[in-house]
Formats: structure tokens, C-alpha cells, sequence
């Protein structure tokens, strides 16, 4: 296995991931960026990204990863593809292993690894899986155009989901576990009055059913407190957007995590209690999750790093 020494990795390439990149580029640190999974992150797979400061339009989130790369790249960063698998986080240098194959030795490590999307644990997610079963309404919602679809969620990914999906399916149902959304008021109020969305109160989704893909779904509907209705939707597509689990397990072993397995660090900074590793973005923010959250924790993290370098003469 070959071994490569950096004075500052960062993992991930969100917008957490890209502005420590950014800020370390600057500050001469010559960081190395491994992109990850998705590139570009979370952003990447939604549509427009309307909050955003700067950008008074709105701005679409492929869009907008694109730039952040760009400005990345103008100061130099090495932006790499590849997937942290491991790591080694007992003593410095800090030892990441990239797709199994390379090991970078790092004096300062950025975890802006991410989220990714929670499914609901049925076994038929797995079985129709690329056969009308999706986690990104912006990437698969093409192949569903003048067709019904169901979104399970009611948080605000939900809703723009549904919304989504609504302006190219004929009919879109939202199955919220609830009597409620948890979305806020302008998403829940974009769901209520567009025609195309039909929302399932208190409903759950037990299965899907179809012979070449999905044809529909059983669902049960809570009715009181112990009485519950089964019947089955007929829909082509069944989108998850029921929320995201932090992607730290190669680090928990080093690191302390929360129940869910969000990086916990240092107050408000992004300092985790292994000096010279940082966590940035969603993959130590149960609370905001936004983009420009995430891009200031970069940046953060990024300022941290340089402090810690130049603390320690590395
Ligand atoms: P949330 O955690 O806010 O919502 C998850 C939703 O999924 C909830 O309604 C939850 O139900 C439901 N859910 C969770 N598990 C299950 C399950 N097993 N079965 C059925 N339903 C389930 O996640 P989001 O991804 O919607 O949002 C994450 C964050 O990002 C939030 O802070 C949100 O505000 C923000 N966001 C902002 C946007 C914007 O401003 N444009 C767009 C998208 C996200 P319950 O309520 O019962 O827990």
C-alpha cells in the first residue's frame, strides 16, 4: 500500500468540504481534498437552493457546487476522487486510508463527510432498488413524468420532494407518520395548496408491491389509538425523504459521536477532542443542516487547522 504525506486532508465534498478548502488554499496549507461518495454532496441532488445568501434569484444546487469547486481549484487545492474506508486516529500524523488501496498520513484531518439519506428499513427498498424505489426526487423524478408517485416524509425535504416531483408527476401522495408536517410554514403551505399532492396523514408504509418494479404500496392508517386501516396506493415511484444519517462510523471508534452517530465537538467550534482533526458540516450538526451552516463550519475547521499548524510547527 502506498503512503502519501499531507499537512491537511479533507474529507468530503460539500460545502463544508469545499470551503476548507477554499480558506487552507489560501493560508498555503496545500490540502489534499478527497471528494467522497457524492461528489459535490447533498446540494448536488436537490433542485433550486433558494437560501442561500448571495444569490437573489435562487441558484441551482449542481450550480452552485460547481463554483465552490471552481474557487477551490484557483488556490490550488489537489481535489482528488476517492472514498475514505479507514482510519487511524490514535497518534499524529493521522492515518486515512483512501478506496483500500492508499494510506494519506495527515497532520490535520477535516471530516466533512456528510449525510446520507435513511430508508425505512423494509426489505422491498431493497428488492425494487433502481426499479421505483429512490432516495433524490431531482435525480430520478424524470422517469416518472404523468405517473404517480409517493414521498414519505413531512419535514421540509419532503415537502420539496413533493413539490418537485408534483410539477412532472400527475399525482404525488406525501404519507406523513404524523398528523402533521414538521416542514416549515412556506414549504407546508406550498404542499397544501397544489393541487397534484394528496398528504396521508398518520399513515405508515408497511411494503411495496409490483412484478417489474413498483406498481404500489400497503400502507396502514392509524385511526385513534388502537384502531388502524390497510389498503394498498397504486404508485410507480416511492421516494425516501424521512431525513439523513451522518457518515462518521470509520471514525467512532476515536471520536465521540451522539446516539445517532453525529460527531459531537468542542462548544461551537469544530474541534473534536483528537487534537488536529476537525469535523465540518452535517456530519456534526444534528441542529441546522444548511448549506451555509456547513460552509461556515469549513471554514472554522480551516482556520482551526492553520492555528493547529502553526501551533505545533508542522
Ligand atoms: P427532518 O428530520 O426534518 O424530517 C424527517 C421527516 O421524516 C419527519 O417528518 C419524520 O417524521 C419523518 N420520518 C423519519 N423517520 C421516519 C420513518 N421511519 N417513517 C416515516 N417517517 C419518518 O429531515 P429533512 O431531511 O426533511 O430536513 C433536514 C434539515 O434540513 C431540516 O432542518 C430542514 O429544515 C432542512 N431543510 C431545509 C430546506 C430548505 O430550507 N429549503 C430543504 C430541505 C431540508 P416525524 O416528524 O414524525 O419525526
Amino acid at each position: 500500500m502506498t503512503t502519501e504525506r499531507v499537512r491537511c486532508l479533507i474529507i468530503g465534498s460539500g460545502p463544508a468540504g469545499y470551503t476548507a478548502a477554499i480558506y487552507t488554499g489560501r493560508a498555503n496549507l496545500s490540502p489534499v481534498l478527497y471528494e467522497g461518495l457524492q461528489p459535490g454532496g447533498q446540494l448536488t441532488i436537490t433542485t433550486e437552493v433558494e437560501n442561500f445568501p448571495g444569490y437573489p434569484e435562487g441558484i441551482g444546487g449542481t450550480e452552485l457546487m460547481d463554483d465552490l469547486r471552481k474557487q477551490a481549484e484557483r488556490f490550488g487545492v489537489d481535489i482528488r476522487t476517492g472514498i475514505a474506508t479507514k482510519a487511524d486516529l490514535s497518534q499524529a500524523p493521522y492515518k486515512i486510508t483512501i478506496d483500500d488501496e492508499k494510506i494519506i498520513e495527515a497532520d490535520t484531518v477535516i471530516i466533512s463527510t456528510g449525510a446520507t439519506a435513511k430508508y425505512l428499513g423494509l426489505e422491498d427498498e431493497k428488492k425494487y432498488a433502481g426499479m421505483g424505489v429512490s432516495a433524490c426526487a431531482t435525480c430520478d423524478g424524470f422517469f416518472y413524468r404523468k405517473k404517480t408517485v409517493a414521498v414519505v416524509g413531512g419535514g421540509d425535504t419532503a415537502c420539496e420532494e413533493a413539490i418537485y416531483l408534483a410539477g412532472l408527476a400527475s399525482k404525488v401522495y406525501l404519507i406523513v407518520r404524523k398528523p402533521f408536517l414538521r416542514a416549515s410554514q412556506i414549504m407546508q403551505d406550498r404542499v397544501m395548496s397544489n393541487p397534484k399532492i394528496e398528504v396521508l396523514f398518520e399513515h405508515n408504509t408497511v411494503g411495496l408491491f409490483g412484478e417489474n418494479g413498483v406498481e404500489g404500496a400497503h400502507v396502514v392508517k392509524r385511526m385513534g389509538e388502537a384502531d388502524e386501516e390497510r389498503y394498498d396506493i397504486a404508485i410507480d415511484g416511492f421516494f425516501l425523504a424521512i431525513g439523513h444519517k451522518p457518515n462518521s462510523d470509520i471514525f467512532k471508534e476515536y471520536l465521540d459521536t451522539d446516539e445517532v452517530g453525529y460527531i459531537l465537538t468542542e462548544g461551537a467550534t469544530p474541534r473534536t477532542k483528537v487534537p488536529g482533526v476537525f469535523a465540518a458540516g452535517d456530519v456534526a450538526d444534528p441542529h441546522y443542516r444548511q448549506a451555509i451552516t456547513a460552509a461556515a463550519s469549513g471554514c472554522k475547521a480551516a482556520i482551526e487547522a492553520e492555528r493547529y499548524l502553526s501551533e505545533n510547527n508542522l
